[in-house]
């Protein structure tokens, strides 16, 4: 008996290259010894609902996309009764989770990763009820063009572009907010604030600490308070450059749930992909809900 994979692709993104790729993509499959069910999305959704409504007798999920694609096969397996791994063949333009998964960014290679690769687990986020891979944030796109957005799509680029605006003005917008996680309350005005589980995210890698695990169950928060003066944006800066945590200006922890509560609608992103507004966050870390293929152990 072959062994049965369920394909979807999405040949309709931006910068979809699966076009030209998929007659090598299907023989890595055929050859790895799996009889394929393609499913070529149409339209945002589709993803969750081949996953969800997939018969049991699929041995695994492999999706090429961005990482919304990506994004969704997850949701639609989560809610699935018979979970199975998902390999991923990446091919937007961000792609932190399969940078830190090390699954090649060549398209036949994640292939070949997808059909005989390692199953790892990993944590994947929730954000008031949706899924996120591995970085939600606030207050890092408020007053920026439609443009600056675009180009600017990742968390580390907000992070930059924003620390450049605090060396020019003192005069910066922040948020007041209840932020609770364990047996923790914090209140304070922050500048921007970063719930991630990434090793590569904005080589802030100090300051998410050099011990991040994409399958402890934990997230590494960074919140950055509002500086008072010259002085302290000062001090703010070199904190974030040296990345030398100094607690007088940046908050940072890790935890596996994290509430945070607003006087006012505040602007957040997550994996940089989705803007919305929102009072009241709360995110979860689903410790290794996630069944991703990696690159095999030799
Ligand atoms: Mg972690």
């Amino acid at each position: 008996m072959k062994k049965k994979m369920m394909f979807i692709y999405n040949a309709h993104e931006e910068k979809a290259r699966i076009r030209s790729k998929l007659v090598e993509i299907i023989e890595v499959f055929v050859q790895a010894g799996y009889e394929i069910t393609v499913m070529p999305m149409q339209k945002q959704g589709d993803a969750i609902a081949f996953v969800r409504e997939k018969e049991e007798y699929f041995e695994l999920v492999v999706c090429s996309g961005s990482d919304v694609t990506l994004t969704e096969a997850i949701t639609g397996m989560l809610q699935c009764k018979h979970k199975v791994p998902i390999g991923y063949i990446p091919c937007g333009s961000t792609n932190d989770l399969a940078r830190g998964l090390k699954i090649p960014s060549n398209m036949v290679k994640a292939a070949h990763t997808a059909a005989v690769g390692d199953v790892f687990a990993y944590d994947v986020g929730r954000f008031n009820g949706e899924i996120f891979l591995y970085a939600a944030a606030f207050a890092l796109f408020t007053d920026v063009s439609c443009e600056v957005r675009r180009e600017m799509k990742s968390v580390h680029d907000r992070m930059l572009f924003l620390l450049e605006k605090m060396k020019r003005q003192t005069k910066i917008k922040s948020y007041h907010l209840k932020v609770r996680f364990d047996d923790v309350e914090i209140e304070d005005d922050f500048v921007f604030g970063t719930i991630t589980n990434s090793r590569t995210l904005g080589g802030f890698r100090r300051i998410t600490g050099q011990d991040v695990a994409l399958d402890d169950g934990l997230f590494e928060v960074i919140l950055v308070k509002l500086p008072k003066s010259l002085f302290e944006i000062r001090k703010t800066q070199v904190s974030l450059r040296t990345r030398i945590v100094d607690p007088t200006y940046i908050y940072c922890f890790k935890t596996s749930k994290v509430t945070f509560e607003a006087t006012e609608e505040i602007p957040w992103t997550w994996d940089g992909e989705s803007d919305a507004f929102y009072q009241k966050v709360e995110i979860e870390n689903l410790n290794k809900a996630l069944e991703i293929k990696i690159p095999p152990k030799k």
